[in-house]
Protein backbone atom coordinates (compact mmCIF):
# COMPACT_ATOMS: atom_id res chain seq x y z
CA UNK A 1 0.00 0.00 0.00
CA UNK A 2 1.23 3.35 -1.21
CA UNK A 3 1.00 6.40 1.21
CA UNK A 4 -1.67 7.84 -1.14
CA UNK A 5 -3.39 5.36 -0.28
CA UNK A 6 -3.48 5.74 2.85
CA UNK A 7 -4.64 8.84 2.74
CA UNK A 8 -7.33 8.08 0.54
CA UNK A 9 -5.93 10.16 -1.95
CA UNK A 10 -7.35 9.40 -5.52
CA UNK A 11 -5.16 9.35 -8.30
CA UNK A 12 -5.16 12.01 -10.99
CA UNK A 13 -5.95 9.30 -14.01
CA UNK A 14 -8.40 8.00 -11.83
CA UNK A 15 -10.17 11.60 -11.13
CA UNK A 16 -10.44 12.44 -14.56
CA UNK A 17 -11.87 9.48 -15.70
CA UNK A 18 -14.57 9.47 -13.30
CA UNK A 19 -15.43 12.94 -14.18
CA UNK A 20 -15.73 12.32 -17.96
CA UNK A 21 -17.60 9.04 -17.78
CA UNK A 22 -19.73 10.62 -15.87
CA UNK A 23 -21.07 13.75 -18.17
CA UNK A 24 -22.32 13.60 -21.21
CA UNK A 25 -22.15 16.70 -23.62
CA UNK A 26 -25.08 19.11 -24.26
CA UNK A 27 -26.87 18.34 -27.36
CA UNK A 28 -28.56 21.62 -27.60
CA UNK A 29 -27.20 23.64 -31.10
CA UNK A 30 -27.93 27.07 -32.73
CA UNK A 31 -27.14 28.48 -35.72
CA UNK A 32 -24.32 31.82 -35.70
CA UNK A 33 -23.23 33.95 -38.31
CA UNK A 34 -19.98 32.46 -39.02
CA UNK A 35 -18.05 35.94 -37.36
CA UNK A 36 -20.22 35.05 -34.23
CA UNK A 37 -18.83 31.52 -33.99
CA UNK A 38 -15.55 31.92 -33.10
CA UNK A 39 -14.74 29.48 -30.05
CA UNK A 40 -18.05 27.60 -30.48
CA UNK A 41 -17.82 23.70 -31.12
CA UNK A 42 -19.24 22.42 -34.39
CA UNK A 43 -22.83 20.63 -34.05
CA UNK A 44 -22.30 19.37 -37.95
CA UNK A 45 -19.60 17.98 -40.34
CA UNK A 46 -18.50 21.34 -42.59
CA UNK A 47 -18.51 19.64 -46.21
CA UNK A 48 -17.43 22.29 -48.96
CA UNK A 49 -20.39 23.07 -51.28
CA UNK A 50 -18.14 24.31 -54.04
CA UNK A 51 -15.03 23.60 -55.49
CA UNK A 52 -11.98 26.60 -54.32
CA UNK A 53 -11.30 27.90 -56.34
CA UNK A 54 -14.35 27.42 -58.39
CA UNK A 55 -12.37 27.86 -61.71
CA UNK A 56 -8.90 27.75 -62.86
CA UNK A 57 -7.08 30.81 -62.11
CA UNK A 58 -3.56 32.47 -63.13
CA UNK A 59 -1.27 32.55 -59.94
CA UNK A 60 0.92 35.65 -61.28
CA UNK A 61 0.22 38.59 -63.70
CA UNK A 62 1.60 37.85 -67.18
CA UNK A 63 0.72 36.48 -70.10
CA UNK A 64 -1.94 33.25 -70.48
CA UNK A 65 -0.37 31.47 -73.75
CA UNK A 66 -0.75 27.96 -75.53
CA UNK A 67 2.80 26.88 -75.38
CA UNK A 68 3.18 25.25 -78.56
CA UNK A 69 2.70 29.02 -80.09
CA UNK A 70 5.84 30.26 -77.81
CA UNK A 71 9.01 30.62 -79.26
CA UNK A 72 12.35 32.88 -78.55
CA UNK A 73 12.31 34.96 -81.88
CA UNK A 74 8.90 35.23 -83.05
CA UNK A 75 6.38 37.64 -80.77
CA UNK A 76 2.75 37.19 -79.90
CA UNK A 77 0.46 39.82 -79.72
CA UNK A 78 -1.67 40.60 -77.45
CA UNK A 79 -5.40 39.91 -78.21
CA UNK A 80 -6.69 41.36 -74.85
CA UNK A 81 -6.90 40.85 -71.06
CA UNK A 82 -8.39 38.41 -68.76
CA UNK A 83 -9.09 40.77 -65.07
CA UNK A 84 -9.69 39.06 -61.87
CA UNK A 85 -13.75 39.17 -61.92
CA UNK A 86 -13.45 40.18 -65.46
CA UNK A 87 -12.60 36.99 -67.77
CA UNK A 88 -11.45 37.50 -71.42
CA UNK A 89 -14.46 35.67 -73.10
CA UNK A 90 -14.40 36.55 -77.24
CA UNK A 91 -12.33 33.97 -79.46
CA UNK A 92 -8.91 33.32 -79.01
CA UNK A 93 -6.51 33.94 -82.22
CA UNK A 94 -4.25 31.84 -82.81
CA UNK A 95 -0.50 32.92 -82.28
CA UNK A 96 -1.79 35.80 -79.58
CA UNK A 97 -1.36 35.86 -75.94
CA UNK A 98 -3.60 37.02 -73.61
CA UNK A 99 -2.55 39.37 -70.57
CA UNK A 100 -3.95 38.18 -67.13
CA UNK A 101 -4.21 39.19 -63.76
CA UNK A 102 -3.29 37.37 -60.17
CA UNK A 103 -6.68 35.66 -59.92
CA UNK A 104 -8.40 35.95 -63.23
CA UNK A 105 -9.87 32.93 -64.85
CA UNK A 106 -7.72 31.04 -66.98
CA UNK A 107 -9.16 31.27 -71.12
CA UNK A 108 -9.97 27.80 -72.78
CA UNK A 109 -6.85 26.36 -74.46
CA UNK A 110 -4.18 28.17 -72.35
CA UNK A 111 -1.80 26.03 -70.92
CA UNK A 112 0.43 28.39 -69.14
CA UNK A 113 1.00 31.75 -67.56
CA UNK A 114 4.32 33.09 -68.60
CA UNK A 115 4.87 35.12 -65.62
CA UNK A 116 5.01 39.89 -66.75
CA UNK A 117 9.07 38.99 -65.16
CA UNK A 118 10.08 36.78 -68.26
CA UNK A 119 8.69 38.75 -70.74
CA UNK A 120 8.73 41.94 -72.44
CA UNK A 121 6.11 43.92 -74.27
CA UNK A 122 7.09 45.13 -78.06
CA UNK A 123 5.80 47.02 -80.53
CA UNK A 124 5.29 43.14 -82.24
CA UNK A 125 4.24 41.90 -79.34
CA UNK A 126 5.39 40.13 -75.91
CA UNK A 127 8.97 38.17 -76.33
CA UNK A 128 9.42 35.81 -73.81
CA UNK A 129 12.81 35.26 -72.20
CA UNK A 130 12.08 31.37 -71.73
CA UNK A 131 10.65 29.10 -75.10
CA UNK A 132 10.35 25.77 -73.17
CA UNK A 133 7.51 26.29 -70.69
CA UNK A 134 6.36 23.38 -68.40
CA UNK A 135 2.14 22.81 -68.84
CA UNK A 136 -0.10 24.42 -66.47
CA UNK A 137 2.83 26.96 -65.05
CA UNK A 138 1.58 29.56 -62.80
CA UNK A 139 -1.97 27.83 -63.25
CA UNK A 140 -4.32 27.11 -60.19
CA UNK A 141 -6.70 24.23 -60.94
CA UNK A 142 -10.53 24.37 -60.09
CA UNK A 143 -10.33 22.61 -56.96
CA UNK A 144 -6.66 23.11 -56.06
CA UNK A 145 -7.40 23.52 -52.83
CA UNK A 146 -11.28 22.17 -52.03
CA UNK A 147 -13.45 20.09 -53.82
CA UNK A 148 -17.27 19.52 -53.67
CA UNK A 149 -18.33 17.60 -50.86
CA UNK A 150 -15.28 17.22 -48.98
CA UNK A 151 -14.70 17.27 -45.46
CA UNK A 152 -13.45 20.06 -44.18
CA UNK A 153 -14.54 20.23 -40.64
CA UNK A 154 -15.63 17.81 -38.48
CA UNK A 155 -18.57 18.18 -35.81
CA UNK A 156 -17.15 18.41 -32.65
CA UNK A 157 -14.58 20.59 -34.03
CA UNK A 158 -13.87 24.09 -31.99
CA UNK A 159 -13.75 27.11 -34.10
CA UNK A 160 -10.46 29.33 -34.34
CA UNK A 161 -9.04 31.85 -36.08
CA UNK A 162 -7.76 30.05 -38.90
CA UNK A 163 -11.48 27.78 -39.35
CA UNK A 164 -13.37 31.05 -39.52
CA UNK A 165 -11.62 32.22 -42.54
CA UNK A 166 -11.86 28.26 -44.27
CA UNK A 167 -15.32 28.28 -44.26
CA UNK A 168 -15.46 31.41 -45.31
CA UNK A 169 -13.96 30.77 -48.43
CA UNK A 170 -16.68 27.94 -49.11
CA UNK A 171 -19.18 30.72 -48.91
CA UNK A 172 -20.86 28.84 -45.75
CA UNK A 173 -22.52 32.62 -43.92
CA UNK A 174 -23.96 30.71 -40.76
CA UNK A 175 -22.85 27.71 -38.74
CA UNK A 176 -24.32 25.10 -36.14
CA UNK A 177 -22.76 24.95 -32.90
CA UNK A 178 -23.32 23.55 -29.83
CA UNK A 179 -24.52 25.46 -26.68
CA UNK A 180 -21.28 26.56 -24.64
CA UNK A 181 -21.52 25.56 -20.84
CA UNK A 182 -22.87 27.62 -18.85
CA UNK A 183 -20.27 27.70 -15.71
CA UNK A 184 -20.98 29.93 -12.66
CA UNK A 185 -18.11 30.74 -10.36
CA UNK A 186 -17.64 32.31 -6.75
CA UNK A 187 -14.88 32.67 -4.41
CA UNK A 188 -15.38 31.77 -0.50
CA UNK A 189 -13.96 33.15 2.31
CA UNK A 190 -14.20 35.91 5.11
CA UNK A 191 -10.31 36.62 4.45
CA UNK A 192 -11.41 37.97 1.06
CA UNK A 193 -11.55 41.87 -0.36
CA UNK A 194 -13.19 42.53 -3.99
CA UNK A 195 -10.23 44.37 -6.49
CA UNK A 196 -10.76 48.44 -5.11
CA UNK A 197 -10.79 48.46 -1.97
CA UNK A 198 -8.44 48.79 0.65
CA UNK A 199 -6.97 45.84 2.20
CA UNK A 200 -7.59 45.91 6.36
CA UNK A 201 -6.01 43.87 8.88
CA UNK A 202 -6.07 40.19 8.03
CA UNK A 203 -7.45 40.40 4.54
CA UNK A 204 -6.01 39.47 0.78
CA UNK A 205 -7.35 40.19 -2.38
CA UNK A 206 -9.83 37.87 -4.50
CA UNK A 207 -7.31 36.74 -7.24
CA UNK A 208 -9.30 33.38 -8.00
CA UNK A 209 -12.02 34.74 -9.91
CA UNK A 210 -9.40 35.94 -11.73
CA UNK A 211 -8.04 33.04 -12.45
CA UNK A 212 -10.92 31.13 -12.68
CA UNK A 213 -12.70 33.45 -15.43
CA UNK A 214 -10.72 33.38 -18.19
CA UNK A 215 -10.23 29.86 -17.85
CA UNK A 216 -13.62 28.93 -18.22
CA UNK A 217 -14.01 31.23 -21.31
CA UNK A 218 -10.51 29.86 -22.91
CA UNK A 219 -12.23 26.43 -22.36
CA UNK A 220 -14.89 27.39 -24.55
CA UNK A 221 -17.59 28.21 -21.89
CA UNK A 222 -19.77 31.20 -21.14
CA UNK A 223 -18.78 32.32 -17.58
CA UNK A 224 -21.71 33.93 -14.66
CA UNK A 225 -19.62 35.50 -11.81
CA UNK A 226 -21.43 34.92 -8.39
CA UNK A 227 -18.83 37.40 -6.53
CA UNK A 228 -17.52 36.61 -3.03
CA UNK A 229 -19.24 34.57 -0.61
CA UNK A 230 -18.46 34.86 2.99
CA UNK A 231 -17.39 31.32 5.02
CA UNK A 232 -20.81 31.57 6.10
CA UNK A 233 -23.18 28.13 5.83
CA UNK A 234 -26.70 29.90 5.08
CA UNK A 235 -25.31 32.58 2.62
CA UNK A 236 -23.24 29.35 0.93
CA UNK A 237 -26.53 27.47 0.55
CA UNK A 238 -28.22 30.17 -0.84
CA UNK A 239 -25.17 30.97 -3.59
CA UNK A 240 -25.49 27.20 -4.68
CA UNK A 241 -29.09 27.50 -5.14
CA UNK A 242 -28.61 30.56 -7.54
CA UNK A 243 -25.89 29.01 -9.45
CA UNK A 244 -27.41 25.56 -10.28
CA UNK A 245 -30.45 27.52 -11.61
CA UNK A 246 -28.40 29.64 -13.97
CA UNK A 247 -25.63 27.14 -15.25
CA UNK A 248 -24.69 24.09 -15.78
CA UNK A 249 -21.71 23.92 -13.94
CA UNK A 250 -20.87 25.05 -10.13
CA UNK A 251 -16.93 26.21 -10.13
CA UNK A 252 -16.30 27.32 -6.03
CA UNK A 253 -12.93 28.11 -4.57
CA UNK A 254 -11.88 27.79 -1.20
CA UNK A 255 -13.45 26.17 1.93
CA UNK A 256 -13.34 22.76 0.71
CA UNK A 257 -10.61 21.12 3.21
CA UNK A 258 -11.22 20.26 6.54
CA UNK A 259 -10.47 23.44 8.76
CA UNK A 260 -13.20 25.00 10.98
CA UNK A 261 -14.91 27.30 7.91
CA UNK A 262 -14.50 24.69 5.53
CA UNK A 263 -18.48 24.11 4.59
CA UNK A 264 -18.26 23.86 1.01
CA UNK A 265 -18.27 19.34 1.11
CA UNK A 266 -20.70 19.63 3.58
CA UNK A 267 -23.58 21.60 1.56
CA UNK A 268 -22.85 19.83 -1.77
CA UNK A 269 -23.44 16.67 0.27
CA UNK A 270 -26.33 17.79 2.03
CA UNK A 271 -28.08 19.10 -1.42
CA UNK A 272 -26.90 16.70 -3.86
CA UNK A 273 -23.46 13.83 -4.20
CA UNK A 274 -19.61 13.95 -3.63
CA UNK A 275 -18.16 11.77 -5.80
CA UNK A 276 -14.54 12.53 -4.17
CA UNK A 277 -12.49 15.36 -2.85
CA UNK A 278 -9.30 14.16 -2.33
CA UNK A 279 -6.26 13.68 -4.78
CA UNK A 280 -3.14 12.61 -5.36
CA UNK A 281 -1.94 15.75 -6.73
CA UNK A 282 0.10 18.78 -5.66
CA UNK A 283 -1.26 21.58 -5.60
CA UNK A 284 -4.75 20.91 -5.08
CA UNK A 285 -5.40 17.87 -2.97
CA UNK A 286 -8.70 19.31 -1.61
CA UNK A 287 -10.21 19.39 -5.06
CA UNK A 288 -14.27 18.07 -4.90
CA UNK A 289 -16.16 16.71 -7.68
CA UNK A 290 -19.68 15.97 -7.64
CA UNK A 291 -23.45 17.35 -8.31
CA UNK A 292 -25.91 18.84 -7.52
CA UNK A 293 -29.60 18.61 -8.69
CA UNK A 294 -29.52 20.94 -11.39
CA UNK A 295 -25.73 21.26 -12.00
CA UNK A 296 -22.41 19.63 -11.98
CA UNK A 297 -20.21 20.63 -8.92
CA UNK A 298 -16.15 21.44 -8.75
CA UNK A 299 -14.69 22.49 -5.65
CA UNK A 300 -11.65 24.34 -6.09
CA UNK A 301 -8.82 24.73 -3.16
CA UNK A 302 -8.58 28.34 -2.03
CA UNK A 303 -4.45 28.57 -3.09
CA UNK A 304 -4.52 30.76 -5.89
CA UNK A 305 -1.88 28.06 -7.48
CA UNK A 306 -3.99 25.04 -6.55
CA UNK A 307 -7.02 26.77 -8.13
CA UNK A 308 -5.26 27.20 -11.58
CA UNK A 309 -3.55 24.04 -11.62
CA UNK A 310 -6.70 22.10 -10.97
CA UNK A 311 -9.35 23.84 -13.12
CA UNK A 312 -6.42 23.43 -16.10
CA UNK A 313 -6.01 19.72 -15.26
CA UNK A 314 -8.94 18.54 -14.22
CA UNK A 315 -11.96 20.91 -15.11
CA UNK A 316 -10.17 21.19 -18.57
CA UNK A 317 -11.08 17.71 -19.99
CA UNK A 318 -14.39 18.01 -18.45
CA UNK A 319 -15.84 21.44 -19.80
CA UNK A 320 -14.49 20.20 -22.89
CA UNK A 321 -16.53 17.23 -22.89
CA UNK A 322 -19.15 18.75 -21.97
CA UNK A 323 -19.01 21.15 -24.58
CA UNK A 324 -18.96 18.44 -27.09
CA UNK A 325 -15.39 19.29 -28.00
CA UNK A 326 -14.57 15.96 -29.44
CA UNK A 327 -10.89 17.13 -30.90
CA UNK A 328 -9.93 18.58 -27.19
CA UNK A 329 -6.47 16.92 -26.43
CA UNK A 330 -4.81 16.10 -23.48
CA UNK A 331 -1.33 18.25 -23.19
CA UNK A 332 1.45 16.23 -24.56
CA UNK A 333 4.31 14.72 -22.26
CA UNK A 334 7.63 15.54 -23.74
CA UNK A 335 10.89 14.03 -21.90
CA UNK A 336 13.37 17.43 -20.90
CA UNK A 337 16.71 17.29 -19.02
CA UNK A 338 16.54 19.41 -15.53
CA UNK A 339 18.36 22.76 -15.25
CA UNK A 340 17.62 22.91 -11.63
CA UNK A 341 16.75 20.24 -9.09
CA UNK A 342 13.26 20.36 -8.05
CA UNK A 343 11.91 19.17 -4.72
CA UNK A 344 9.27 16.02 -4.65
CA UNK A 345 7.94 13.62 -1.85
CA UNK A 346 6.63 10.68 -2.58
CA UNK A 347 2.77 10.44 -2.98
CA UNK A 348 1.13 12.95 -5.37
CA UNK A 349 1.71 13.74 -8.70
CA UNK A 350 3.36 17.15 -8.85
CA UNK A 351 2.50 19.39 -11.29
CA UNK A 352 5.85 22.05 -10.68
CA UNK A 353 5.82 25.18 -12.49
CA UNK A 354 8.73 25.47 -14.89
CA UNK A 355 10.35 26.89 -17.76
CA UNK A 356 11.29 25.10 -20.89
CA UNK A 357 13.87 25.63 -23.61
CA UNK A 358 14.82 24.18 -26.75
CA UNK A 359 18.56 24.04 -27.65
CA UNK A 360 20.11 21.77 -30.87
CA UNK A 361 16.11 20.16 -30.79
CA UNK A 362 16.68 18.56 -26.97
CA UNK A 363 14.50 20.32 -24.05
CA UNK A 364 15.75 21.61 -21.08
CA UNK A 365 14.01 22.75 -17.95
CA UNK A 366 13.98 24.96 -14.99
CA UNK A 367 11.32 25.70 -11.83
CA UNK A 368 10.16 28.78 -11.65
CA UNK A 369 11.42 29.15 -7.52
CA UNK A 370 9.06 29.08 -4.76
CA UNK A 371 6.13 25.92 -5.20
CA UNK A 372 4.18 27.07 -2.44
CA UNK A 373 0.55 26.68 -3.31
CA UNK A 374 0.23 30.18 -2.34
CA UNK A 375 2.92 32.33 -4.63
CA UNK A 376 1.58 32.43 -7.78
CA UNK A 377 4.78 34.39 -9.19
CA UNK A 378 5.70 30.29 -9.90
CA UNK A 379 2.74 30.46 -12.11
CA UNK A 380 3.04 33.58 -13.56
CA UNK A 381 6.45 33.01 -14.87
CA UNK A 382 5.92 29.31 -16.36
CA UNK A 383 5.60 28.12 -19.47
CA UNK A 384 5.10 24.33 -18.73
CA UNK A 385 4.34 22.03 -16.00
CA UNK A 386 6.71 19.65 -15.09
CA UNK A 387 4.63 16.51 -13.97
CA UNK A 388 6.16 14.19 -11.18
CA UNK A 389 4.94 11.31 -11.29
CA UNK A 390 3.21 10.06 -7.87
CA UNK A 391 5.85 8.02 -6.59
CA UNK A 392 8.69 9.85 -7.65
CA UNK A 393 11.44 11.69 -5.01
CA UNK A 394 13.30 14.45 -5.46
CA UNK A 395 14.89 15.12 -9.20
CA UNK A 396 18.53 16.05 -9.09
CA UNK A 397 20.10 18.32 -11.71
CA UNK A 398 20.83 16.35 -15.06
CA UNK A 399 17.60 14.24 -14.58
CA UNK A 400 14.86 13.35 -17.04
CA UNK A 401 11.62 14.43 -16.33
CA UNK A 402 7.94 15.17 -18.45
CA UNK A 403 6.97 18.36 -18.83
CA UNK A 404 3.47 19.34 -20.67
CA UNK A 405 4.05 22.83 -22.13
CA UNK A 406 1.03 25.13 -21.71
CA UNK A 407 -2.00 25.06 -24.22
CA UNK A 408 -3.46 27.86 -25.69
CA UNK A 409 -6.02 28.41 -22.56
CA UNK A 410 -3.20 29.85 -20.49
CA UNK A 411 -2.44 32.64 -22.87
P1 LIG B 1 -9.10 27.47 1.82
O1 LIG B 1 -9.09 26.47 0.72
O2 LIG B 1 -10.38 28.22 1.89
O3 LIG B 1 -8.68 26.86 3.12
O4 LIG B 1 -7.99 28.54 1.45
C1 LIG B 1 -6.63 28.17 1.32
C2 LIG B 1 -5.76 29.40 1.15
O5 LIG B 1 -6.11 30.06 -0.06
C3 LIG B 1 -5.94 30.43 2.24
O6 LIG B 1 -4.68 31.00 2.50
C4 LIG B 1 -6.88 31.44 1.64
O7 LIG B 1 -6.75 32.72 2.21
C5 LIG B 1 -6.44 31.43 0.20
N1 LIG B 1 -7.55 31.80 -0.68
C6 LIG B 1 -8.78 31.25 -0.65
N2 LIG B 1 -9.57 31.80 -1.58
C7 LIG B 1 -8.81 32.71 -2.23
C8 LIG B 1 -9.06 33.61 -3.30
N3 LIG B 1 -10.25 33.66 -3.86
N4 LIG B 1 -8.06 34.41 -3.72
C9 LIG B 1 -6.84 34.35 -3.12
N5 LIG B 1 -6.54 33.52 -2.12
C10 LIG B 1 -7.51 32.70 -1.65
MG1 LIG C 1 -11.29 29.49 3.13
Amino acid sequence: MGCCDALNLMPVEEAIDKMLSSVKPIQSSLLLPLVDAIGYVLAENIHSPIFVPPFANSSMDGFAVRINEVSRDQPLPIAGTSYAGQPYTDRWPENTCIKIMTGAQIPESCDAVIMQEEAKETAQGVVFEQAKIKPQTNIRPKGDDVCEGDLVLPKGARLTARDIPMIATLGISHVSVFRKPRVAFFSTGDELVALGEPLQTGQIYDSNRYGIKPLIENFGCEAIDLGIVPDCPSQLRLAFEKAQNLADVLITSGGVSVGEADYTKDILSDMGKIDFWKLAIKPGKPFAFGSLPNAWFCGLPGNPVSAVVTMYVLVQPFLAKLAGHTQWKFPESIPATTRTAFRKAPGRTDYQRAIYSIEDGQFFVESTGNQSSGAFRSMSLANCFAVLEQERGNVELGDTVNIQVFNSSLY
